[in-house]
């Protein structure tokens, strides 16, 4: 675990997607134009009918490969310019952006009626997002999309009737009418696109969840469009958040996993990355439901069956564990076990590690521990390894070897290791954030100590190594560290939808 330098891990958390659930099989439209399914109507499904099966890591950074292509596809005059080192080196990124949503607006026929890009916000293996202008925002009624937006937020310093808060109303209300349009390209599967619009379909009204607003596709590009949430970066303010701004982003983010789970709904990519937090809101906004899946889908066909030895690496048995070099076992040949590892390294549960194969809705709450960890410890990301079998020491290095086994035990699982620095038991997860976070923490302290202790039990709570004891939720938000605090205001106004 590598804990001293939180600037140079950033670019470690970045969105990192390992999964086994999509291969992609491109359909190509003979008549692209024919192709522009405005789904504002919900006249026709957007997403080609083809599903197939898994692929590892190899096959990611294939569709990376892919993804590079079909995005230079789409934008042939950005390839052309970008061919010409001269022309390519005077260019700055933000004119980069710009020549390659010019090169997209022209080649889809319903940007250039219906949305004005106006930035690149974001960008990974499967999608590109821009902030782009909904031209025709006074065409539709957009009350029922407005309202979850915080942008509309009528409880908080938008109450008073000064100057400052008409202006405030005033850039709120042109606020809302930008879009995050996320393109998703044909490297994630139909099937997978398809199940990311069902979901948002799904959670239509529920707080603190991205909405979606309309979809389409334009060849092999399916394109979301949902309301633009104004945020604050989590690199740039997890070190500066209070305990009140702990307890509010908390809130949100709970607030959104609860109408999730109650919808029997798994996210699998909870981290800061996917959860939008407005520091001035107080509020936050799920996003990301690229990943995500409804639980009769969890329980895999060898549920039940007695569990497969593991071949994860760092984990080993019998005696010639004790003679070994620590490290891994080069030729394994254990049968490898096949379950869902989607997700962000750093975020999965212990259970994902293992590779357990029915896992739930609770994998969504460690991830959530996870980020609470780094807000009470200043340190952003803080687990960093490669694989599973590092991560799994990086946990057994804070948790020890004694409960980690015990975790291994109760999904039929062993865990072994011969690095000796690896504890018996636990370390205390409150020494260990007093260490690295000194000036913070007694500044918390000084402040509100029981405050402290509620956080630290909270947290606890969250990163139960045993699945069926972490806390839901539901019951989160009713812990000591949370149910004492006020609601959001964006969400005492919704509070009915809860
Ligand atoms: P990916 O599947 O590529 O990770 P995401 O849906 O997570 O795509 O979006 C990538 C990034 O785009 C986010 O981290 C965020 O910065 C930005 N983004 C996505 N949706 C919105 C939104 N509704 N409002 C503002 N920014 C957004
Ligand atoms: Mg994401």
């Amino acid at each position: 675990m590598e804990l001293d330098d939180p600037s140079q891990q950033q670019q470690q958390a970045d969105d990192h997607h390992e999964t086994e659930s999509t291969c992609p099989k491109q359909q190509h439209s003979e008549n692209p134009e024919k192709d522009n399914h405005e789904l504002k109507e919900q006249k026709q499904q957007p997403t080609p009918e083809s599903a197939t099966i898994a692929t590892d890591h190899q096959e990611q950074t294939k569709k990376k490969d892919v993804a590079n292509k079909s995005t230079n596809s789409s934008t042939s005059s950005t390839s052309k310019i970008d061919k010409t080192p001269r022309v390519d080196s005077q260019l700055s990124k933000k004119q980069h952006i710009q020549r390659e949503m010019d090169a997209l607006t022209k080649s889809v026929k319903v940007l250039r009626t219906h949305y004005q890009l106006v930035d690149k916000i974001g960008s990974g293996t499967f999608s590109s997002v821009y902030k782009a202008l909904d031209i025709r925002y006074d065409t539709y009624d957009n009350s029922w999309w407005d309202v979850s937006n915080p942008s509309s937020d009528t409880n908080s310093e938008n109450m008073d009737e000064t100057g400052n808060t008409r202006r405030n109303k005033k850039a709120d209300k042109q606020q809302q009418r930008f879009v995050a349009l996320k393109q998703i390209y044909a490297t994630s599967s139909p099937k997978r696109m398809a199940h990311e619009i069902k979901i948002l379909q799904d959670l239509r009204g529920s707080s603190c969840i991205s909405q979606l607003i309309t979809a389409f596709r334009h060849n092999e590009f399916v394109f979301l469009v949902m309301p633009y949430f104004q945020h604050n970066e989590f690199k740039d303010c997890y070190r500066n958040m209070t305990m009140t701004d702990t307890k509010y982003y908390l809130i949100s983010l709970l607030t959104a996993l609860k109408h999730l789970h109650s919808h029997r709904i798994l996210h699998r990519d909870i981290k800061p990355n996917n959860f939008l937090y407005n520091m001035r809101l107080k509020t936050g906004m799920l996003i990301d439901f690229g990943l995500a899946q409804s639980t009769p889908q969890l329980i895999s066909s060898n549920a039940g069956k007695p569990p497969k030895p593991l071949a994860t690496k760092s984990m080993n048995n019998g005696d010639e564990n004790k003679t070994r070099k620590p490290g891994y076992i080069k030729n394994d040949t254990r049968k490898s076990v096949k379950a869902n590892r989607a997700g962000t390294r750093g975020f999965r549960a212990p259970e994902v590690l293992l590779r357990v194969t029915h896992q739930t809705v609770a994998i969504d709450i460690w991830s959530v521990g996870v980020t609470l960890l780094s807000i009470l410890s200043g340190r952003f990301p803080f687990f960093i390894a490669h694989d599973e079998g590092e991560s799994l020491i990086e946990i057994a290095s804070i948790f020890g070897m004694k409960e980690m086994k015990e975790c291994a035990a109760l999904h039929n699982r062993t865990f072994e290791t011969n690095i000796e620095t690896i504890p018996a038991v636990r370390k205390s997860l409150h020494k260990l954030c007093q260490v690295l976070n000194t000036e913070k923490f007694k500044l918390w302290t000084e402040d509100n100590k029981q405050n402290v202790l509620n956080a630290m039990d909270l947290m606890e709570k969250m990163l139960a190594l045993d699945y069926t004891k972490r806390i839901t939720a539901e019951e989160a938000l009713n812990h000591p560290f949370l149910s004492d605090s006020p609601l959001p205001p964006s969400l005492s106004s919704t509070s009915s939808s809860l």
